[in-house]
């Protein structure tokens, strides 16, 4: 008899859950594919698959349910407010309906948030009370960790780090803005940047780095340019929350020895608190499963919350 708590990852496409106890030792995990047709297909994909979990673990007590959702959150009333991978989503009481199918408590956050969290209770920020992850995608999304617990702000939309302005002149972004983050360091922007270099017109982020390993310079220039993006935001970040860790994961590690110079020239040129402390700029652990950690972890705070209370 253990208790439990199950952690969702909501991609766009597919999601996953899994049953992990509170050290952190997961009993049981499912993926599944999404329905995006509507909310309701959504909501009866994610339920499904927390039952199928719970049926197999019946001898052991749920603590809660956290699920990870890629979008614009409001904490509070449980809602996604905004998503471009999940529209169907938007102003819909995720939260609520799930609890009302699953008669368990539910808490939704930010998917790059519980990756955040995720790390920072089994990946690499174990060692910390506060840190910064950047989730390198298609997208950028960001989390922060302050004292153990994602900070939120007063709506739940703190950590939208992929739209920090990096060049207050650059790329059109979707989210209203110019010169996100994400448009200049994220794999799509490598792929832009590649194409207005004519290395090609449909080459994939690991094509350019294919390109960078084989001695390409402008591939390599791809590179460079996404570390120094990079580097003006952490530098900012240092500067603002002068935390021991700022963590990147993503596929896009891979190319870390072509972009990571450049991106530490640039903090170390920004960034006062940078030179003149041990801050520790490193890759994140736990893959892709870091948001299902933390998703997992979410109710077992509630619950020493409520216990220190
Ligand atoms: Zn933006």
């Amino acid at each position: 008899m253990a208790d439990y708590a199950i952690g969702v990852d909501l991609g766009g496409t597919n999601l996953r859950a899994a049953a992990i106890t509170a050290s952190g030792t997961m009993l049981e995990k499912v993926g599944a594919p999404t329905d995006l047709s509507t909310a309701e297909t959504v909501i009866r994909d994610i339920v499904r698959a927390i039952e199928s979990v719970r049926a197999k673990l019946r001898e052991h007590r749920l603590v809660g349910v956290g699920i990870g959702v890629p979008g614009f959150i409001r904490i509070a009333e449980g809602l996604v407010v905004g998503s471009n991978n999940l529209v169907c989503l938007e102003g819909y009481p995720v939260r609520d309906r799930i609890e009302q199918a699953l008669g368990a408590p539910v808490i939704l956050e930010n998917d790059a948030n519980a990756a955040a969290l995720g790390e920072k209770w089994m990946g690499a920020g174990r060692d910390v009370e506060d840190l910064v992850l950047l989730t390198l995608g298609t997208g950028i999304g960001g989390g922060i960790i302050s004292k153990g617990r994602v900070l939120h702000g007063f709506v739940g939309m703190a950590g939208e780090l992929g739209h920090l302005t990096v060049a207050p002149n650059g790329n059109p972004c979707g989210c209203g803005n110019t010169g996100c983050l994400e448009k200049h360091a994220s794999a799509t922007a490598i792929e832009s940047m590649a194409k207005l270099l004519a290395l090609g017109d449909d080459l994939t982020a690991k094509d350019v780095y294919d390109l960078a390993v084989a001695g390409n310079e402008r591939a390599r220039r791809v590179f460079e340019s996404m570390g120094q993006a990079l580097g003006v935001a952490i530098a900012m970040l240092i500067n603002v929350f002068n935390f021991p860790l700022y963590l990147m994961s993503g596929g896009v590690l891979a190319a870390w020895d072509y972009f990571y110079p450049s991106l530490e020239a640039e903090v170390r040129r920004r960034s006062y608190t940078y030179r003149h402390t041990e801050t520790r700029i490193e890759k994140a652990r736990l893959g892709n499963e870091a948001g299902i950690y933390g998703a997992a972890y979410l109710p077992f705070q509630a619950q020493q919350a409520i216990f220190a209370s």
